[in-house]
């Protein structure tokens, strides 16, 4: 049986991403096999459609490190036919063909049960960048971080993590400052709950300094480099940062001062890895206390298979406001 998905080929003009007719033995006979309904648009998704190593190392390929869909046959595992499952992560659209076609073939780990109440597409609109969010604001939770102790910051603020960040920290009761290099978004920042936008040329006006005065309760950083840096340094006493991203740098060039001086901390966190458990965990707070209802992130831009290319170069530009999902036929 033949179905349609994007494929990523290496050409003599580099990587190029097309329409392709694909057949269910492609997919490989081991694992379930879901007709997908949705995925959705992340960085990572770009870096694989551009031939990017770090995230894939052999093409042809179909990226798409999300999907939500039916379960359309199955050997083992908790799951039934005519179940609807979301995958993310793990090493979907990495060198496992992704979310960017009718059908995927995943181990039945990979996958976590739709939470009742939450529409499909509305899971495809939180996807990765959601879940990614949730295990940040969670991971500040968990140091015992409260509304009280003060404002908390978010960089990358109009990207996929970064806005749903905002959006469920100031549905959590919180004061949110965030970053952005788009002036034009800064009414929309503020519709998602931001107490404050500042621009990030000002965010990085003394980065070069070894300590900052002393502002933000925690922080969640989407894009590493001098703004991870500029938060850490810029934390109060105690203060924790959950870094997440690399949207400007992977690197981390810093003193040691604000950690032995102010006792801050910097939080990893991984949504890709992560035992499926605490993802069903997220899901399921997703769907209930944290879900952003009512906000105009919801309002995600919708593409189809052959409009994701123009959409791939926008967001490795950092010029993507909210999440992109993407509907398959
Ligand atoms: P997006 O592209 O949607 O958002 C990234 C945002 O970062 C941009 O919108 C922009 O926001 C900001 N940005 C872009 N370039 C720069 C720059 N040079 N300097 C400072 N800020 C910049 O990506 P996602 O939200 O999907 O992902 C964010 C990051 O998190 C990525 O690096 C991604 O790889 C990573 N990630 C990690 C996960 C994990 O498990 N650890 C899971 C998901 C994502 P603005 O214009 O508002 O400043």
């Amino acid at each position: 049986m033949s179905f349609q998905a994007l494929l990523t080929r290496e050409t003599e003009n580099g990587y190029q991403t097309a329409l392709e007719e694909r057949e269910l033995t492609d997919l490989g006979e081991e694992g379930v096999l879901v007709r997908v309904h949705w995925s959705s648009l992340n960085y990572k998704d770009a870096l694989s459609a551009t031939g990017n190593k770090g995230v894939t190392r052999q093409f042809p390929h179909t990226p798409g490190i999300d999907a939500v869909g039916v379960v359309e046959e199955t050997t083992d595992g908790p799951f039934s036919v005519g179940d609807t499952v979301i995958c993310t992560g793990y090493d979907l659209g990495m060198n496992t063909d992704g979310g960017y076609s009718q059908y995927i073939r995943v181990p039945a780990e990979w996958l976590v049960p739709l939470p009742e109440g939450l529409a499909p597409r509305d899971a495809m609109v939180l996807g990765t960048a959601g879940l990614t969010a949730a295990l940040c604001v969670e991971s500040l939770l968990d140091t015992g971080l409260n509304p009280d102790q003060g404002p908390v910051l978010v960089t990358g603020a109009t990207g996929g993590v970064g806005s749903i960040t905002v959006a469920i920290l100031s549905k959590l009761g919180f004061s949110v400052t965030a970053v952005s290099g788009k002036s034009e978004s800064h009414p929309w920042l503020k519709s998602l709950g931001a107490s404050e936008v500042i621009s990030r040329d000002s965010f990085l006006e003394n980065a070069g300094k070894p300590m900052l005065k002393e502002q933000w309760a925690g922080a969640v950083d989407c894009a590493g480099g001098d703004m991870l840096t500029t938060a850490l340094k810029s934390l109060k006493y105690g203060g924790c940062a959950a870094c997440c991203g690399l949207a400007a740098s992977p690197k981390l060039e810093m003193t040691v001062l604000p950690f032995i001086l102010r006792g801050v901390n910097l939080l990893g966190v991984d949504s890709v890895e992560l035992p499926c458990e605490i993802k069903q965990q997220m899901w399921q707070l997703l769907a209930d206390e944290w879900m952003p209802v009512d906000l105009p992130l919801l309002e995600a831009d919708e593409v189809e298979l052959q409009g994701v290319n123009a959409w791939v170069d926008k967001i490795l530009q950092g010029g993507v406001q909210g999440r992109v999902v993407v509907r398959l036929p």
